[in-house]
């Protein structure tokens, strides 16, 4: 088992903390207290070769791996912005339709998402369902070339910037199928964004679609079988998101290591406290024990593994592992934690969305526990 990290990797991350340091940290802040991207963040992303990770480079992408998806997801994550879930989106949506499309489709969808030109979206949330997408009601009604879609999408993120996403709705069959949707058709409107708690300029939005005419060649896999789509999606989404959230933990670590050496309890740092000391410590045998589980999914995924459980049993690790590294970060900085002034506020809001979106963490438990209790 190889536990070294290969030239050309350590040097993406070097690239990638680079560009979180000076690129996105210095207005991270503004980003999300205005609730705003700034229009030219996604195309530097691209000039960074940070976007197309999985994709050939015939389609504009980089060839590269999940593995290093993961690892610059890392970097990027201890800003604690959400314009890393537009890379993201970017990234995932592209491979999804590498993995799932026609020629045509590849041609048409991958490299306006690798250039940074166009937004991604993946759109499966409702109103009244989010965690079961058995249940979702947007339909999809044949009329000659064109399917015709009906419904509404919750909590979509980038629903409302320029490109393309991929939407699920059910077929005359009552089966799902995915579409990749034009965000600029005709019957296409969107909500103001949701004001989030965290993940200011996320993009939030509910997506209504009134008789949205897609073209039947954009059908994405199978007609009838878009849950094969959305659960391969998710499985590898759910990897790049316990990234992001390791990634905060260890800025909670560094934050919090910063912090303690140089506040004063009792004439002497706090860091001479073995009560901090034990703090720390746990905070660090958490991130590395999240940290090599990650990479050890992500080169599943390399290697061409079924992720489904192993991500799912990633996400019910990390996610309360992370929130309670979060939570002694807090401590660590007494009520100067609670100020905005200090990066840990912004680092313990964000850490606080992962257990409830993607899937929840008791979905994650569902899927592992029967996958363990199988006859
Ligand atoms: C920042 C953010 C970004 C998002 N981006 C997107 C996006 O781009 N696209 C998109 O489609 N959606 C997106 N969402 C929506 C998100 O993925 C869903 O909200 C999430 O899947 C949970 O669905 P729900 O809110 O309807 O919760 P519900 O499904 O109503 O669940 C509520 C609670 O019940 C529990 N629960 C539900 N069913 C079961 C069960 N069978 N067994 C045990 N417990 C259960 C859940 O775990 C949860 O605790 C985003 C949400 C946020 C906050």
């Amino acid at each position: 088992m190889e536990f070294n990290l290969s030239a050309e990797s350590k040097l993406m991350i070097k690239a990638a903390r680079d560009f979180a340091e000076q690129t996105i940290e210095p207005i991270a802040a503004k980003i999300d207290g205005d609730d705003a991207i700034p229009d030219d963040l996604l195309p530097k992303f691209a000039k960074a070769k940070m976007l197309g990770m999985m994709i050939p480079k015939e389609y504009g992408g980089t060839g590269s791996t999940a593995l290093n998806m993961i690892l610059i997801t890392e970097e990027l994550a201890k800003t604690a912005s959400a314009v890393y879930w537009s890379m993201a989106l970017n990234n995932s949506v592209a491979e999804t339709i590498c993995h799932w499309g026609s020629d045509d489709q590849k041609e048409l969808f991958i490299p306006p998402l690798c250039d940074g030109s166009n937004y991604a979206a993946m759109a499966f949330t409702e109103p009244a369902t989010g965690s079961d997408p058995a249940a979702i009601t947007s339909t999809a009604h044949s009329d000659d070339d064109y399917y015709v879609l009906n419904g509404t999408k919750r909590f979509i993120t980038n629903g409302q910037r320029k490109g393309y996403g991929i939407f699920y709705a059910k077929d005359e069959t009552e089966k799902v199928t995915a579409f990749v949707v034009d965000k600029s058709s005709d019957g296409y409107t969107c909500s103001k964004p949701w004001a989030l708690m965290g993940l200011g300029g996320q993009g939030l939005v509910d997506v209504f679609l009134k008789n949205v005419r897609v073209p039947k060649a954009n059908i994405l896999g199978e007609k009838g079988k878009g849950f094969n789509v959305l659960l391969r999606w998710i499985a590898g989404e759910r990897v790049q998101q316990m990234a992001f959230m390791l990634g905060m933990g260890q800025a909670c670590l560094e934050e919090s290591l910063k912090y303690a050496k140089e506040r004063i309890v009792k004439g002497r740092p706090m860091t001479h406290m073995q009560g901090f000391q034990w703090m720390l410590s746990e905070m660090h045998a958490s991130i590395e024990a999240c940290r090599w589980w990650t990479y050890r999914v992500a080169s599943k995924q390399d290697e061409g593994d079924e992720i489904q459980v192993d991500s799912a049993a990633l996400k019910l690790f990390i996610v309360p592992t992370i929130q309670e590294v979060a939570r002694k970060a807090l401590q660590i900085h007494g009520s100067y934690g609670y100020c905005k002034n200090y990066k840990i506020e912004r680092l313990y809001r964000t850490i606080a969305h992962a257990g409830v979106t993607g899937s929840s963490t008791e979905i994650q438990k569902t899927l592992v526990g029967s996958y363990l209790a199988r006859p």
